[in-house]
């Protein structure tokens, strides 16, 4: 159900000219039966002198979490999402990986794709591997609230560079806040010069160890083997600075990574078990869909009965197909599942005439207003170097006090999905400089109400932030 002005001040028992008034004072625009969001409302009604109880529907969704005490956890495999430009050698890596942790005697069993697959290292010890296509899809689930990933695995080819995707890859993994190992790959090649995309690599802030850095990284080839050993140790290490730990004495969480619909099996559903313990026979819910785990298998096929934290396992029994990066959860009753499941359908319907509201230029200064606004996430595009690093140098000079700008991504060339996708995933603006976005990014960027802004003089660019961030962008309506 949404409130309108009209609605608000029918509540309040005003004239809906009041209230259009009062916003306006405010320096909003809305028009009789303009949906208000929360903020408004509360702002609005407080105007008013009435305080505001939101009764969201999201709040009576919630399934009770359970808290897990800290002596009941133990400590479980890390996930590593691989990521870089394309060529340099992302699948051979992950085949590579998969193909030397078969043990002997598990070996005939015929690897199926799955999106995920755990191995075990020669120390012992298990590593699970998201095999997302991309950062796209990393940043897809992030902008489902989905955290998955703990490391990110970021393959630069040794015989070429350090490329846009490469860049891409490192921004994302870092606006999530996931460590980074860096893989230097095809090492074997004659070409190969690991030195130079260590210096490339530098020049965008991601200094090495061996050269005083803070990042991990590892020669490798993913063609003969050279170095990997030693790369899932580094991803190891760092798996254990964060004290990953799950317990796995509970009625199973995970995250959806894929589904589809098999025409034999019926819904196929890959997951991530992210703590506790999934069974054959557990009712689940996912997303806006639930069942009965009817059977679970691994990548290479193979029947499960269990599957603990950190475990990625197929399961059939959905009534649906989720989406990648929804979340799992066991439910003590079929009818509370099917009941919470029809109610999120329910909700999604509603939801997909109002999309989510993303920050705008023209809204910081309301949010300002109401005290909420602390940083502006911004994404720089640009036509050359110099003026992206011109124009992102001068945003960031704009910060006060009160409001942090970041400079979550600049990069030369045409506004792509995946800047929307970070963008979305991070509530950023985009900023082009004489660049414009794709035809794909376009439609992605009103799906999910970016607010792309495109300039051709960069005194303009800045001046215009600089108004929105002192609240004095008179409101384009
Ligand atoms: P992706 O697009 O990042 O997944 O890259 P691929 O794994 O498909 O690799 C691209 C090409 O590089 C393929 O032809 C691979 O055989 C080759 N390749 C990948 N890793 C290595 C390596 O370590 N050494 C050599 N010589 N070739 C490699």
């Amino acid at each position: 159900e949404f409130i309108s002005a009209n609605d608000l001040a029918s509540f309040m028992d005003v004239s809906v000219n009041e209230v259009i008034k009062v916003c306006l004072n405010m320096g909003m625009f809305v028009s009789i039966n303009q949906r208000l969001d929360a903020e408004a409302i509360t702002v609005i009604a407080d105007e008013f002198g009435y305080d505001v109880e939101f009764l969201s529907a999201e709040e009576e969704d919630t399934v009770i979490e359970i808290e897990d005490n800290e002596e009941d956890l133990q400590p479980r495999a890390p996930i590593v999402t691989i990521m870089g430009h394309v060529d340099h050698g992302k699948t051979s890596l992950l085949d590579y990986i998969r193909n030397a942790s078969v043990a002997k005697g598990e070996a005939g069993g015929i690897t199926q794709h799955i999106g995920a697959y755990d191995v075990m290292t020669k120390s012992g010890k298990r590593v699970t591997f998201l095999d997302t296509p991309g950062h796209e899809a990393f940043t897809a689930m992030r902008a489902r609230g989905a955290k998955i990933t703990d490391i990110a695995i970021i393959v630069v080819a040794a015989d070429d560079s350090v490329m846009p995707q490469t860049k891409e890859a490192i921004n994302h993994a870092q606006a999530a806040g996931v460590p980074i190992v860096i893989a230097l790959n095809k090492i074997d090649k004659p070409g190969a010069n690991p030195d130079k995309v260590r210096e490339e690599l530098s020049a965008i802030n991601v200094l090495v160890e061996e050269w005083g850095g803070k990042y991990q990284s590892q020669e490798v080839s993913a063609k003969t083997g050279l170095g990997i050993e030693d790369l899932l140790e580094k991803v190891l290490l760092e798996a254990e600075l964060l004290d990953l730990k799950a317990n796995p004495d509970r009625s199973a969480v995970g995250a959806v990574i894929e589904a589809s619909l098999d025409k034999g099996r019926g819904y196929v559903t890959t997951i991530l078990v992210q703590t506790g313990t999934m069974q054959v026979g557990d009712i689940v819910l996912a997303g806006p869909h639930f069942g009965r785990v009817k059977a679970m298998t691994d990548h290479r096929g193979k029947k499960m009965k269990k599957a603990g934290p950190a475990t990625p396992v197929q399961v059939l029994g959905l009534t649906g197909a989720p989406q990648a990066g929804d979340k799992i959860q066991v439910m003590e009753t079929e009818r509370e599942a099917r009941e919470l499941a029809t109610q999120r359908q329910q909700l999604a319907r509603e939801q997909s005439l109002r999309t989510k509201k993303h920050i705008t230029l023209d809204e910081i200064g309301r949010r300002l207003a109401i005290g909420s606004f602390k940083e502006l996430n911004v994404i720089v595009k640009g036509d050359v170097d110099g003026s992206v690093e011109a124009l992102a140098d001068s945003l960031l000079k704009l910060s006060t006090p009160e409001v942090a700008v970041n400079i979550l991504n600049k990069g030369v060339g045409a506004i792509s999905e995946s800047d929307v996708l970070l963008a979305s995933a991070s509530d950023a603006i985009i900023i082009g400089f004489q660049v414009r976005p794709s035809q794909s990014a376009r439609k992605l960027a009103e799906q999910e109400q970016i607010d792309i802004r495109l300039y051709s003089i960069i005194y303009n660019a800045i001046n215009e932030v600089k108004d929105a961030m002192e609240g004095m962008l008179a409101p384009t309506v």
